[in-house]
């Protein structure tokens, strides 16, 4: 019997494989594919994923191979990440494949098994195991989390909703060559059937994306380039020569949330607990940060008892919630009429304001993100050992600040759960100390 078994090696399963393994559980990854998918799909990650990869050690080879761009937007609205709150100020513009690589070199290094080309079919659960069925054979484990994507077949064996919002627009995007390409890289620029981009993330090939609002594309119809050409040629005038696809996808602004994220003993993370319109760049960046919730208690539930397990749902999906909200009103202010021009309009002057301006980036970038009953996170610092406080996270234990003679400290005494948020602070008082050990397994 494996310890815990995950099913999808994509960012979100990778990352979870990498945080039981150093909660001391041996996971087992299932994926379907043969190898990596090679989609670029996410273009970056924010500041509160490259601040947990930090805090695992796991950061520098992600900025070495990223772009750092201090701005980002909202809906195609500029906003400047510059002043935000973090040792990472920025985005960091990295494609979703080079993220995949990372990720599963560093899952390697841990000693994480990956099987590819291993589809799951089927699953029962009892009391005290799931059983899932594949395409290679029955496997059983205590539990099993379904990290499987937009389209979970884990979510939809384990009979959970997925209520949400249609599609209401349809968006193209293809990673091509261009014989005539603009002069300038082209964002959001907006036209009477919604808008276009044409980005330039490497050198030899652009990122292509036009986002069509008077008709709804059935998602799972063939896409061509042609079809992106026709798409181009309608919002621009022009296709700049576009050939040579490397990958071309057809999405919308569907948004849907996994109405439970755990049925017994099967829990879900990333996709296949919500979708919603890429908007912001918050879907992988949300994935990895439900896994870095999920894989302490996770590790807690297989070593000791799962009493914190309904925590990881009660903490994450509200934050998927805030997120698929963002999303739909970000999908909203790109609509192509003038009462939206207009909202626009009034919008981009208000984003000039620095609260503003703060508020909206710390909730693209993660950073407002706080749990009920629990302190906010802890920013990195530089301590006076000549030491950074993040360091003191690498292995995924807690940290308890002021009171152990470990992390030279000084301030007030904190104890930090190992996905840095404040579990209890020296103003609470001493028996609280003792609760928030007991109660978060530390
Ligand atoms: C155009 C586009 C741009 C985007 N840009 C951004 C961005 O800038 N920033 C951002 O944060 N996010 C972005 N996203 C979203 C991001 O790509 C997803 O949120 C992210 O891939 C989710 O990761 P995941 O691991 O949860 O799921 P997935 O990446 O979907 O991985 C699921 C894995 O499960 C496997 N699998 C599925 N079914 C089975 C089965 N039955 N058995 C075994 N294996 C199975 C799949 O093969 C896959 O490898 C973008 C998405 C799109 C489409």
């Amino acid at each position: 019997m494996e310890q815990v078994v995950i099913v999808g090696g994509g960012p979100t399963g990778l990352m979870l494989a990498c945080e039981l393994r150093l909660g001391g559980v041996d996971p087992l990854v299932l994926e379907r594919l043969a190898g990596p998918s090679g989609e670029s799909r996410a273009g970056g990650i924010h500041a509160r994923t490259m601040e947990i990869l930090d805090m695992r050690g796991m950061l520098e080879p992600f900025l070495a191979e990223g772009r750092r761009l201090p701005r980002g937007h909202f809906a195609g609205i500029p906003l400047d990440f510059s002043g935000l709150p973090t040792r990472y100020p920025f985005l960091l513009n990295i494609l979703q494949r080079r993220i995949e690589r990372l990720l599963e070199a560093r899952a390697r290094e841990l000693g994480v098994r990956v099987r590819r080309e291993i589809a799951v079919t089927g699953l029962r659960q009892t009391a005290d195991q799931v059983t899932i069925e594949t395409t290679q054979g029955e496997f059983a484990a205590p539990f099993v989390v379904g990290c499987d994507g937009g389209r979970s077949t884990v979510r939809k064996l384990a009979g959970i909703d997925f209520p949400g919002t249609p599609a209401t627009m349809t968006a193209i995007l293809g990673d091509v060559e261009l014989a005539s390409p603009p002069a300038d890289p082209v964002f959001q620029q907006r036209t009477p059937y919604g808008n276009w981009s044409v980005l330039n993330f490497e050198p030899g090939w652009y990122r292509v994306m036009t986002n069509d609002f008077d008709h709804v594309a059935d998602r799972d119809a063939p896409i061509t380039v042609e079809d992106l050409r026709k798409s181009l040629l309608r919002h621009a005038g022009t296709d700049f020569g576009l050939h040579s696809p490397r990958w071309i996808s057809r999405y919308n602004d569907a948004a849907r949330l996994a109405s439970r994220y755990r049925s017994g003993r099967v829990l879900l993370a990333g996709d296949a607990a919500h979708i919603h319109y890429p908007a912001g760049g918050q879907g992988l960046n949300t994935g990895v940060q439900d896994a870095f919730n999920l894989g302490w208690k996770l590790a807690r539930a297989v070593l000791h008892d799962q009493d914190l397990l309904d925590t990881y749902e009660s903490e994450r999906r509200p934050v998927a919630e805030r997120v698929l909200a963002n999303t739909r009103a970000q999908t909203a202010l790109t609509r192509p009429d003038a009462q939206t021009s207009a909202l626009r309009g009034v919008l981009t002057d208000l984003s000039a304001l620095g609260d503003v301006n703060r508020s909206l980036s710390e909730m693209l970038a993660g950073l407002d993100i706080s749990y009920a009953g629990v302190g906010p996170r802890v920013a990195d610092r530089d301590l006076p050992d000549g030491t950074r406080l993040y360091q003191h996270f690498h292995s995924g234990q807690p940290v308890l600040l002021g009171r152990d003679d470990s992390v030279a400290w000084d301030g007030p005494a904190m104890l930090i759960r190992p996905d840095g948020h404040v579990a209890w602070s020296e103003s609470m008082g001493e028996p609280a100390l003792r609760e928030a050990l007991d109660r978060w397994q530390l």
